[in-house]
């Protein structure tokens, strides 16, 4: 069904029209842990190097700039699910040949979004990946029990700090060799870092962040 592409306005089969979705932003060099940008041909960043975070990856789709922010924005606050399913397809189509993990743990909302929102963007997002990579996605083992005070205007540290236990993470399977935490936007990489050592507490498996976008600091 044609209908019209939320960037440009024409008519497209999919919420994103072919020619936008081709001058969307995809991160280059990236640090191979955090995925912070960088200028050099360094695998890890400083920061990851002295401060080595507790996920082992992060691999974002794209970067966190125009216009993939005003889709995140469409999808997130306008409530858009078709341009919620179109990212969550790119997401699949760009890690389709990653090899298999055994589950896909969406972030969490934080308890004052999911009121506000009423639907939970990362678990929107690891569905479509589950219907296309047949890879199972359980949002019954990590919960938000706390809620944090709002991140925007923090530094990075204040981040980190924000979110220590506002998380609990239940009993993991022992038989998960390769984790994948979903997320749509990381911006400095606290929640997930979080999140994940909440996780390597539990397990010495592979802990790895698909997300959506990564922000440009
Ligand atoms: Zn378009
Ligand atoms: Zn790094």
């Amino acid at each position: 069904m044609l209908q019209k592409c939320a960037l440009c306005g024409a008519l497209s089969n999919d919420a994103v029209c072919r020619k936008c979705e081709q001058i969307l932003p995809r991160p280059q060099h990236l640090c191979r842990r955090c995925a912070k940008p960088l200028f050099q041909h360094h695998a890890i960043c400083g920061d990851c190097l002295r401060f080595p975070p507790a996920f082992d990856e992060i691999k974002p789709v794209f970067s966190y700039q125009y216009p993939l922010d005003r889709l995140i924005t469409t999808a997130k606050y306008g409530e858009n699910f078709s341009v919620l399913k179109q990212l969550g397809k790119w997401m699949a189509e760009h890690f389709k040949h990653e090899k298999k993990p055994d589950v896909l743990i969406p972030v969490p909302s934080y308890l004052n979004d999911l009121k506000k929102r009423g639907f939970n963007q990362s678990v929107e997002l690891a569905k479509w990946i589950r219907k296309d990579l047949d890879i199972p996605v359980n949002t019954n083992i990590c919960h938000c029990i706390k809620q944090k005070r709002p991140q925007a205007g923090l530094s990075a540290k204040e981040r980190h700090q924000n979110v220590k236990g506002v998380f609990e993470v239940k009993n993991i399977s022992k038989d998960w060799q390769h984790l994948v935490i979903i997320d749509d936007v990381v911006t400095t990489g606290a929640t997930v870092n979080e999140i994940a050592r909440l996780f390597r507490a539990q397990t010495a498996a592979k802990i790895s962040v698909w997300a959506c976008a990564r922000a440009l600091k």
